[in-house]
């Protein structure tokens, strides 16, 4: 893999570089790309045996997928889950500041001050309410969050309900805090949404936790007020704790943003979780926060305070200049991505592709099942890859719901949109 994204990165307009996207990108999917062979390498090697927890979660299937990306220089890829963007200008300009000041002690455990206050001003769009001081937990990256939240409120042998398509990171947070994942499938039929029907299905009534991601990594599914509803009286029903990963909000393209927590009995059993990689185009700066009333708060400022200390302190400069000066570059962003997606499902449409109305995030998740070798998700993807050189993520990686589709990012140029879905075209047109 390489670390080459500076060419893929695009400033905003009225930004320094405009740098056009390569068509060489890298295609990392999420850090799917652990296999078999790098574990037993080592074992080889060293006295070393991985502890159980880690034995258990099952290597990535995509492996080749990737090598035979790498492996040419004519990709396209839409593999890739980060913006092409550059973090706004005001956002680097305070870390930048924040250095020259010297400022780079350790934080406070939660954060700043000043980035938590920004935090609870921000949510109080989305109608939530927190407490800087007791509420509010900066972590590095999204990532920590839900990795805080599986340590921090999962015991050995608690059921956590996944519904799939599934971000990558959560099953495997889950057994390495001792927690058993429970899939629960969702359908390209009901738009990706989740059901309390689903849930029941999915034996989620025993569950302990529920994991929500809307909009969704990888189906670009949004859930309204109304849809939330009935999951929401499920766990109300059947004492679920709820973690709602939230980071692409602020990528909602229709009707604004609903938090889970904002619905009645639900803001005491759900942690929230939200971040700057997304909508603020700051993977690099690693940084996101955590919402969660006092006692989750505290459990997961514990852990983090024995892991990690504090979020990186230049990191947390740029976030809260994010906040407080970026709305507008924000805004520009997102009615980029909106064109593209319209673009994108317009043309797989056309294409004969099905694919749901994706409403947030920046992915859309087209069926090829009736095209692909045998339905085969990674069939199809490997030989669009070796065929045409456009790399997408076979929709199996995100668990057994996502098998027979394709995740397409559309956090890459315009051009390269038109050309990938043309090279498409012509791959669907000779099979
Ligand atoms: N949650 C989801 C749904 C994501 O897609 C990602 C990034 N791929 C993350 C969390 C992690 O984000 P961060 O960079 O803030 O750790």
């Amino acid at each position: 893999m390489s670390d080459g994204d500076d060419e893929r990165r695009r400033d905003l307009p009225d930004g320094g570089t405009d740098d056009v996207a390569s068509a060489g990108d890298d295609v990392r999917a999420d850090d799917t790309e652990l296999d078999d062979t790098e574990l037993d390498d080592v074992r080889e090697g060293d006295r070393f045996t991985p502890a159980d927890r880690v034995d258990a979660v099952a290597p990535s299937g995509i492996r080749a997928f990737f090598e035979v990306a790498e492996s040419r220089d004519d990709v396209i890829s839409l593999g890739v889950g980060e913006p092409d963007f550059t973090a706004p200008w005001p956002a680097r300009s305070a870390a930048i500041a924040s250095l020259e000041r010297g400022r780079t002690s350790y934080t406070a455990n939660r954060g700043t001050p000043e980035l938590r206050r920004a935090i609870a001003r921000h949510v109080e769009r989305y109608d939530l309410s927190y407490d800087p001081e007791e509420e509010i937990l900066v972590t590095t990256g999204a990532s920590e969050a839900v990795d805080l939240a599986f340590r921090a409120l999962v015991d050995p042998g608690d059921v956590v309900a996944l519904p799939t398509p599934t971000y990558v990171s959560y099953a495997p947070g889950v057994t390495f805090a001792g927690g058993e994942p429970l899939p629960v499938p969702t359908y390209h039929e009901d738009d990706w949404s989740l059901t309390p029907e689903a849930l029941r299905a999915a034996g989620a009534d025993e569950a302990d936790v529920l994991v929500l991601c809307y909009p969704n990594n990888p189906t670009g599914a949004t859930m309204s007020r109304e849809e939330l509803s009935g999951v929401a009286e499920f766990c109300r029903e059947h004492d679920l704790l709820v973690v709602s990963d939230e980071i692409y909000a602020a990528l909602t393209y229709g009707d604004e943003h609903t938090s889970v927590a904002t619905l009645p009995g639900m803001r005491e059993r759900t942690v929230v979780i939200n971040g700057f990689s997304k909508a603020y185009a700051m993977t690099g700066l690693r940084l996101g926060y955590a919402l969660a009333p006092p006692t989750a708060s505290a459990a997961m400022t514990k852990v983090h305070q024995y892991s990690m200390l504090s979020a990186p302190t230049t990191a947390q400069h740029a976030a809260a200049a994010a906040l407080q000066r970026c709305d507008d570059e924000v805004g520009e962003m997102r009615r980029e991505y909106d064109r593209r997606r319209r673009y994108l499902t317009a043309r797989l449409r056309e294409l004969g592709l099905d694919v749901a109305e994706p409403g947030g995030a920046f992915y859309a998740f087209p069926r090829v099942a009736d095209v692909a070798p045998d339905g085969d998700d990674e069939a199809f993807a490997t030989d669009l890859l070796r065929e045409t050189g456009v790399a997408a993520v076979p929709g199996s990686a995100f668990g057994d719901g996502g098998a027979g589709h394709l995740r397409l990012s559309y956090a890459t140029g315009m051009d390269e949109l038109k050309e990938a879905t043309r090279r498409l075209e012509s791959y669907l047109a000779e099979h």
